[in-house]
């Protein structure tokens, strides 16, 4: 009896084993959900907090809601660890935030308030970040509706950045030896000050950023090919769609493996932190031209929000949306 035990046992869990097998491989095979999102993207940074945390939330429900996007074109991300961290941020400044988020301190910082909740929040979008950019790696594009954490320093959080995603994104792919050269195409309204610091000195990041000069963050820091605008020359959708032309040629130039895009809602004309002219649909022209652009060179590219303030956040939610279904537009043209 015992050994028929032992037979049936192992019968049993052999058949288990091959169903699980198989049914990981169908679904490793089956699925191509490129969009990361979490229900745990969200935090309180006070009441009176110009940064609209709520999007992150907002944003799926509404592409849900339209149809712009299903279940299962979601994947939950991992939440960053430590080491991650710790492959762009200072030790010391790992253990501030966290005394700082025990603290009433914390919470008395106007500009970049620090709670459990926040650090929390932060550590998982930016774990979203990485695994879209593997997703990027491996289908040709993935977004992260979260993430473009880019005034975010080695050693301070700056901006309503803590963590800066993008940067530790690259330098965990690059220690796995995923990829070495990558390029971010910033089209955030402010310059991304925190990553081009990260990054000033790496021949191996190649860094585009087109942002308002007369704007925070100041003073900007030096990147490899930077388009600085004033508000008061008037930017509109055509004046900003051609200073992206230069785009094919620094890609054809530098060759990324990878392409990092922070498709920023705030070059909007009605932003209140922006002082660009661009309409909803001057930017989504920028996102298809981008995302063409990477399609053409088959280069693989991981899209991020980055930033949005309208004084209507339900047209940064639109913005937004609008690059979901331009990615969506091109995964239904047989994706890149
Ligand atoms: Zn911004």
């Amino acid at each position: 009896m015992l050994l028929q035990d032992k037979v049936i046992r192992i019968a049993f869990y052999g058949l288990l084993t091959l169903l699980v097998t198989e049914n990981s491989l169908m679904a490793e095979t089956n699925s191509k959900a490129v969009f990361v999102w979490s229900e745990d993207y969200k935090a309180s940074l006070g009441r009176r907090h110009v940064f609209p945390v709520i999007k992150y939330q907002q944003l799926y429900h509404i592409a849900r809601k339209e149809g712009a996007l299903k279940e299962e074109d979601i994947i939950e991300p991992e939440p960053l660890k430590d080491t991650g961290l710790l492959l762009v941020h200072t030790r010391s400044y790992l253990w501030r935030l966290r005394l700082l988020a025990l603290t009433p301190l914390g919470m008395l910082n106007g500009e970049n308030p620090v709670s459990r909740g926040i650090l929390k929040a932060v550590r998982i979008a930016c774990g979203g970040t990485y695994d879209a950019c593997n997703l990027a790696l491996k289908y040709g594009i993935a977004m992260n509706l979260a993430g473009g954490f880019h005034h975010a320093f080695a050693n301070r959080e700056e901006g309503f950045c803590y963590y800066n995603d993008v940067a530790i994104a690259i330098k965990k792919l690059q220690k796995e030896g995923r990829i070495n050269k990558v390029m971010i195409i910033d089209c955030d309204v402010h310059q991304g000050n925190g990553t081009a610091r990260i990054f000033h000195d790496d021949e191996d990041v190649f860094i585009f950023d087109i942002y308002q000069e007369d704007n925070y963050p100041m003073p900007k820091i030096e990147v490899d090919y930077a388009i600085s605008l004033n508000s008061y020359d008037g930017i509109t959708d055509e004046r900003y769609l051609k200073g992206l032309a230069v785009l094919p040629d620094l890609i054809d130039k530098f060759t990324p493996e990878l392409i990092i895009y922070l498709a920023g809602a705030d070059p909007y004309k009605e932003d209140l932190l922006g002082g660009f002219r661009l309409t909803k649909k001057g930017l989504k022209k920028r996102d298809e031209y981008i995302i063409g652009l990477a399609k053409e060179n088959k280069t693989p590219i991981c899209v991020l929000l980055a930033g949005g303030y309208a004084q209507n956040t339900d047209d940064t939610l639109q913005i937004h949306l609008n690059t979901i279904k331009v990615i969506k537009g091109f995964l239904s043209t047989n994706g890149i």
